[in-house]
């Protein structure tokens, strides 16, 4: 058999496979009242991936798109009413200074059910486990060679979620270490509840949850309550988490009754067509958080905009000829960090340069005095004078777009990118084509 028929042979089996766990769920959902009146269905698209159309429904904007019962959803509500999972979190053991997120331990309930399964078949998840992703595109999973070549912005962003998720998992695997599952006998702090394990499983929580109103979250009896810092308002939608998202469409979920109602609020056009796919809005966001949280992001994104940092500056100072000439006074960075003018530092295609960014490069760039009353008179005077930065701006960007272009050939030196580089990598690009644009409909006069 040829190369290209074996992979066409394993793609079909891939798409046959997907869709007898998806037959599974439909089953499994149906079984807890779920009537899918919407007649949606899971279909392969090329720029997604899996998303979901409906074969015999249109949608205009108010209609609703998916009516999932709250009993569908993987809530603080069904982790208290499992006893058997409750009964690996000894109370006894809980410390105050050493709690998780809501979100760390929805892992934990992953983690537990897919192992129930791989053990003795019997979750009653199976069906769901099979219809989750195997692996994740976010930059936390690029290989260290390709971190290394990678913005500092996303850099410090994957160190801090690595921090985070490290830090949750030290302390769940201290308050199961001593427990073995009962079928197999393996322990689960050593070898069933991996760090690699968990990372997937906090990744699918992080790409695959719901908001939930807190308004819903009745107080529950809460075995977990002293061991949870922060809120408990987000679950798991099976089916419904496999919606794509779009800039373009708006969308509202509320609790109704018994169900979660996703309805459209706003489309692009007027309707939507059959076999077209349905998209959803996760939020307005822009594409550096996508990229971050769920390992895509979009051409074009409505939401966008570009985050600039104090070192870029610095750094471009450093590569530009004239301005690297001149001295800068110490005083004028100080003002600048202890007044947060750093924070907020953007530029956005349509809206330009943003305020703390245009007080920032005037500090620096235009003003002699360093003596920290009359900086404050400037930063927060009238902003009608911040209007001669545009220069030092238009260097500024140009200096990005060289960095994300190195950075770009760096990657392209390495021998075989993972999935996430490949998806960072296209990122980079479009924040190079963001930038480029930019510097043409904002030139200097
Ligand atoms: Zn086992």
């Amino acid at each position: 058999m040829g190369r290209t028929q074996r992979l066409r042979l394993q793609r079909a089996q891939k798409s046959a496979e997907d869709s007898s766990s998806l037959q599974n769920l439909y089953v499994h959902l149906h079984s807890l009242g779920w009537q899918n009146h919407t007649h949606l269905s899971a279909q392969n698209y090329a720029q997604t991936g899996r998303g979901l159309c409906s074969k015999q429904d249109t949608f205009y904007p108010e209609d609703e798109l998916i009516r999932l019962p709250v009993d569908c959803l993987i809530s603080i509500a069904t982790l208290e009413s499992d006893m058997e999972f409750k009964s690996l979190f000894n109370k006894d053991l809980f410390d105050k200074d050493a709690r998780i997120s809501f979100q760390a331990l929805v892992a934990c309930y992953l983690m537990y059910h897919k192992h129930l399964q791989d053990c003795s078949k019997s979750s009653g998840y199976a069906a769901y486990l099979d219809t989750l992703p195997r692996s994740y595109s976010a930059p936390y999973f690029c290989s260290i060679p390709e971190l290394q070549c990678l913005p500092e912005s996303l850099l410090e962003r994957t160190v801090a979620q690595n921090r985070q998720i490290r830090g949750y998992y030290e302390i769940i695997k201290g308050l199961v270490s001593f427990l073995s599952c009962d079928c197999c006998g393996k322990s689960y702090g050593l070898e069933i509840w991996t760090l690699a394990e968990f990372k997937w499983a906090y990744f699918t929580v992080n790409t695959r949850s719901v908001h939930l109103s807190s308004r819903f979250l009745k107080k529950q009896s809460s075995h977990f309550q002293a061991l949870i810092s922060g809120d408990t308002n987000l679950a798991l939608a099976p089916f419904l988490d496999l919606f794509n998202h779009s800039d373009s469409v708006q969308t509202t979920a509320e609790i109704h009754g018994q169900d979660y109602v996703l309805s459209l609020k706003s489309l692009p056009f007027s309707k939507t067509k059959i076999y077209d796919q349905l998209f959803i809005s996760y939020g307005a966001l822009p594409n550096f958080k996508l990229l971050t949280e769920y390992g895509f992001w979009l051409k074009e994104n409505k939401h966008d905009y570009f985050d600039l940092s104090l070192l870029d500056i610095e750094h471009m100072v450093k590569h530009n000829k004239e301005l690297s000439t001149q001295t800068y006074h110490r005083n004028i960075f100080k003002f600048i960090r202890e007044h947060n003018l750093n924070d907020q530092m953007f530029v956005h295609i349509d809206d330009g340069c943003s305020h703390n960014l245009r007080v920032v490069l005037h500090l620096i760039f235009k003003q002699q005095a360093y003596f920290p009353n009359i900086l404050n008179q400037i930063a927060f005077g009238d902003a009608e004078q911040f209007e001669d930065v545009q220069p030092e701006l238009s260097y500024l960007v140009a200096y990005k777009i060289k960095e994300y272009q190195i950075f770009v050939g760096e990657l392209d030196k390495l021998p075989k990118p993972s999935e996430s580089g490949s998806v960072a990598r296209s990122y980079l690009e479009e924040c190079i084509r963001y930038l480029a644009n930019f510097q043409i409909t904002h030139p200097v006069e």
